[in-house]
């Protein structure tokens, strides 16, 4: 379980102990309205961060690339609203000073995870780092990729199990719900689950959110959007906004049948 887990602190909240951290949101900021709504629902569900990209990396350059600044401050008008933390990816070093006003948890995307000059900056800078692990990597090289980040004498790494390439097309990747007991028992750090990028379609978010929290995830990363039809990233994997406190519902019931909580922490000061 958690015991030999060292406890990552992002202001208030603790990550690594008996309550699992609950962070969601849509893939992408995408307008004021959208990220308040989202904001509001995963407050009263029990989630602790708001997620939303600003910079995002796609697989392709015509695609959306996220409303950079602008999506920055109003994810932290979002969340500050409604006494949340916000989690957001971070894609260079010279994002990372000004980043630190409006992300509270920097998260190094999958695609990142082997770009050692990032991770010595963000080892470097103080802030605490949700580690994805790259889609073809090992769990080796994820450890080693952590490892970068702790050389610096940073000690706040939470890992997070996104799902990882295989043979199989029905899912987007393949949640690797061993990689989550196996990290934490080798590096002695949080491991979260995001099931969202796993499933790629919602339907299968719900199997693979209490999976990963019978597994011993220590937090969820999820995306829900209000609108998914109208989501400009990842909308096929969005949970519905209306049908997320539902499944936090469940997720509470499975973590409560292996002795965690969800969503019981206390609001932030
Ligand atoms: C994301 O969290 O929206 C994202 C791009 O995730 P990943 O880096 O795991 O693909
Ligand atoms: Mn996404």
């Amino acid at each position: 379980m958690s015991d030999n887990v060292r406890k990552v602190a992002v202001r208030d909240c603790e990550i690594g102990g008996p309550d699992l951290v609950v962070m969601a949101g849509p893939c992408s900021v995408e307008s004021r309205e959208q990220i308040f709504q989202a904001a509001e629902v995963v407050a009263a569900s029990g989630g602790r961060f708001l997620r939303g990209g600003a910079f995002k990396v796609r697989t392709a350059p015509v695609a959306f690339q996220g409303l950079g600044w602008d999506g920055w401050r109003l994810l932290r008008e979002a969340a500050t609203a409604n006494s949340l933390l916000t989690v957001s990816e971070i894609l260079v070093e010279d994002q990372i000073e000004e980043a630190k006003r409006y992300v509270d948890l920097a998260q190094v995307g999958s695609r990142n995870m082997q770009n050692p000059p990032l991770l010595k900056a963000l080892g470097r800078s103080g802030m605490p780092v949700m580690l994805k692990r790259g889609f073809g990597c090992t769990i080796d090289e994820w450890i080693h990729a952590a490892e970068y980040i702790l050389a610096e004498g940073s000690q706040d790494v939470v890992l997070c199990e996104r799902g990882i390439r295989t043979f199989e097309t029905a899912t987007r990747f393949t949640l690797d719900v061993a990689a989550v007991a196996i990290a934490k028992a080798r590096l002695g750090l949080p491991v979260i689950v995001d099931p969202s990028h796993a499933a790629g379609r919602r339907e299968w978010v719900e199997c693979l959110t209490l999976s990963g929290v019978a597994a011993g995830a220590d937090g969820l990363l999820i995306e829900t959007h209000p609108n998914p039809a109208e989501a400009r990233s990842d909308g096929p994997q969005a949970v519905v906004l209306a049908e997320f406190p539902a499944l936090m519902d469940k997720a509470r019931r499975v973590a409560e049948a292996v002795g965690r909580r969800v969503g019981a922490a206390a609001a932030v000061a």
